[in-house]
């Protein structure tokens, strides 16, 4: 076995759950766990955060997965069904359903169920990507609210930047003015993540964390932990081979890293194929330097090319570091931000793509 892991803490996922709670006291939560719970599995995640109200995924396979493993939350599906064949599987597991489109409309009102659907109707607040604009909602609510397939109705939106200025001002004016021709107190869904942590005490019957259970940050240049949340996975490995190179020498494809002096160089068994970037570090004169990595409890820098199944890093000023020790890709010491910065992406994507390769193991 090779020695890397994925170490996911329940103790965080359900510390980071209490405080959407706190953000959001008077709302109901629905987890996001899309994405195989953004990379951690998506029952290890479900396992821990099932004080949620509800989880939102994208597949009815994924809500297959948890209504078989028993959970009885609300399960929404977040861009609705993408085939008319999907509605009976969603009302025979007792799903909701966002519906964004025309076509989803039209199949819904057009199916036989067994059992109607609620729905989550999304508007397109200014994000333009899915969802009904201001002044086609009240047709679509209409429509739908006519429907015997149709048990209820949440109205929703997404907000672009919540986690920069202009912020959600604007967008969210456009929905409470928008849904003010509906009924009164229906039900709303409103806020991911960064909308959470900034704008907290929303009036909001649902909120829809994602990132922030997972400890990582929605906001750039903000670290999670200044918002409390602690981040859920390590991804750690070891050193498996210790090379010690002279000035002038180079390492790794493409000779990425010249040494200017005597250098330690660690090789890690992680490499792109593990999830971790490849250009991570390398990004010109914004990251010579590298990436963070931990190497015994000290943070150190990555050097060079990322490989497929290795990485090198500077172990120069770690002199008790050999080949055995532990390396921390991102964690605790290091968050996955830092190394997301440094390869130009966020955590999300990071998180995200670890690999299938890569075992998970679970830990209080
Ligand atoms: C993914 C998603 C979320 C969660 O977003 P985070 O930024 O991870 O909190 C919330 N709402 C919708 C519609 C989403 O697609």
């Amino acid at each position: 076995m090779r020695p890397i892991v994925a170490t996911i803490s329940r103790s965080a996922l359900q510390h980071n759950l209490a405080v959407a709670k706190q953000h959001a006291p008077h709302s109901k939560i629905m987890a996001v766990v899309k994405a195989n719970g953004y990379g951690h599995g998506l029952l290890n995640v479900a396992r821990c955060l099932n004080a949620a109200d509800g989880f939102a995924v994208l597949g009815v396979n994924e809500a297959v997965i948890l209504r078989e493993a028993g959970y009885q939350q609300t399960i929404l599906l977040l861009e609705g069904v993408f085939r008319a064949e999907e509605l009976a599987k969603a009302a025979e597991l007792g799903l909701d359903v966002v519906v964004h489109s025309k076509m989803q409309i039209e199949i819904l009102l057009n199916a036989s169920l067994t059992k109607p659907l609620h729905v989550h109707l999304k508007m397109n607040s200014g994000m333009n990507r899915l969802g009904f604009t201001p002044d086609a909602y009240a047709a679509a609510y209409q429509a739908l609210n006519l429907s015997k397939n149709v048990a209820g109705i949440t109205l929703m939106t997404h907000f672009a930047t919540a986690d920069k200025e202009p912020g959600i001002a604007a967008p969210l004016q456009v929905f409470e003015k928008t849904i003010k021709e509906l009924p009164a107190n229906l039900p709303v869904s409103l806020a991911n993540s960064a909308t959470i942590l900034r704008h907290s005490y929303l009036r909001a019957d649902w909120v829809r964390p994602g990132i922030m259970l997972y400890g990582a940050s929605t906001v750039s240049g903000m670290p999670a932990t200044a918002f409390g949340l602690k981040p859920v996975m390590q991804l750690s490995s070891e050193i498996i081979a210790v090379q010690t190179i002279a000035a002038g020498e180079s390492i790794g494809y493409g000779n990425r890293f010249t040494a200017t002096q005597a250098t330690r160089i660690g090789i890690v068994a992680c490499g792109y194929a593990d999830g971790y970037p490849r250009h991570a570090g390398l990004l010109g004169d914004q990251h010579p330097h590298g990436a963070p990595i931990a190497v015994s409890g000290k943070v150190t820098r990555t050097l060079g090319r990322v490989s497929m199944d290795m990485l090198f890093c500077d172990i120069t000023d770690i002199p008790e570091a050999d080949i055995g020790s532990p390396v921390e890709l991102w964690g605790r010491q290091v968050p996955v931000d830092a190394v997301a910065e440094a390869a130009d992406t966020v955590g999300y994507e990071l998180l995200c793509a670890v690999a299938a390769r890569v075992p998970i193991k679970m830990t209080d």
